[in-house]
């Protein structure tokens, strides 16, 4: 028999909140994101061996999102084993494209793949947003489920648990500038208002419908009109400088829409074709550049697929 002693893991990043879905929808991007890799151990508890390509990170299991969800799901198997993980990180932490929810969901992918899959998809996702509840205080699934099930994810309910996937155009391509300054969850739900005035709430439900609809019947038109966020994005954005400057040039430059990343600082356009997309890249180099702040830019499809094994040898 064949036993799998060691996983190697890629974990995406992925945009949440997508401008109308604060909490409740997010997608993967299909070349950014985290390398994992995962070694099952005689002795029971976890260790982070090495962590690499991101500055600050506790080591301490107890402290990392990826050892958090790691001792959940080894408590749940109720095994004398453990494991050993090193990461590679590709996302800086803080990015607001899902730096904490790649370490959670690859790890929660990574176990189940060592331990011969003893979890569901909907198991996985749970066992990940204790990953988010460390980092941001909030156990949210807008990263951790579509990191692990891939493709346009929606959080239909968090009690209990209802993750839906939604079908998305194929030519739907994402640009991303993720500004080199940490904004961390925690702070940038700190300032949201506790309470929503009914117009918003029309306003917003009528978005959500509306983009979820859009991405159903492949009509850019409609996904285009939907991106709109009248409640989170005039509070949040005053957090990420040129916010305002990256928005108009991205739509002039043919975005169907641009808002914020997750909870900032990095900020999402979504585009119909590659070219569309890499001229809102470069309308975003232009609204940045001048403003002193390093940045990074990615184009990427929504990616069909999320978490994945790599051959070993990569
Ligand atoms: P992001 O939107 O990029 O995930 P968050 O603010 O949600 O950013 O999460 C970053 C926080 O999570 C930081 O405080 C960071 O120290 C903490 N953290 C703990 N472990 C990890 C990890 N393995 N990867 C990324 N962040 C981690």
């Amino acid at each position: 028999d064949f036993v799998m002693k060691k996983v190697r893991i890629f974990a995406p990043a992925t945009v949440a909140n997508v401008s109308c879905g604060f909490d409740i929808l997010g997608f993967p991007l299909s070349n950014v994101g985290d390398e994992m890799v995962i070694r099952k151990r005689e002795e029971k508890g976890v260790r982070i061996t090495k962590i690499e390509g991101a500055e600050g990170l506790p080591l301490e299991a107890e402290k990392n999102v990826s050892g958090v969800v790691a001792l959940k799901m080894l408590e749940k198997l109720g095994i004398d084993q453990g494991v050993e993980i090193e990461i590679y990180k590709g996302i800086k932490a803080g990015s607001g494209i899902g730096s904490s929810a790649a370490s959670s969901a690859g790890v929660a992918y990574g176990i189940n793949q060592l331990f011969a899959e003893p979890f569901s998809t909907q198991q996985l996702v749970e066992f990940a947003m204790e990953g988010e509840r460390l980092a941001s205080g909030v156990a949210h699934a807008d990263n951790v489920a579509p990191a692990i099930s891939g493709g346009f994810t929606l959080v239909r309910s968090y009690h209990p648990l209802d993750v839906i996937a939604i079908p998305s155009p194929d030519d739907l391509y994402c640009t991303v500038i993720h500004p080199q300054i940490e904004v961390r969850t925690a702070d940038s739900r700190n300032i949201l208002k506790e309470k929503v005035p009914l117009k918003d709430a029309v306003q917003q439900w009528g978005n959500v419908a509306g983009l979820v609809a859009g991405l159903i019947k492949n009509d850019y038109d409609l996904i285009g009109r939907s991106l709109e966020d009248v409640i989170i994005e005039p509070i949040r954005s005053i957090l990420i400088p040129g916010f305002d400057k990256v928005k108009k040039l991205s739509v002039e430059a043919g975005a169907l829409g641009c808002g914020i990343s997750g909870s900032g600082p990095s900020i999402f356009a979504l585009s119909r074709g590659k070219e569309t997309a890499t001229r809102i890249k470069e309308a975003m180099n232009q609204a940045y550049k001048e403003l002193g702040i390093d940045f990074e830019l990615h184009l990427s499809k929504i990616c069909a697929s999320g978490v994945r094994t790599l051959p070993e040898n990569i």
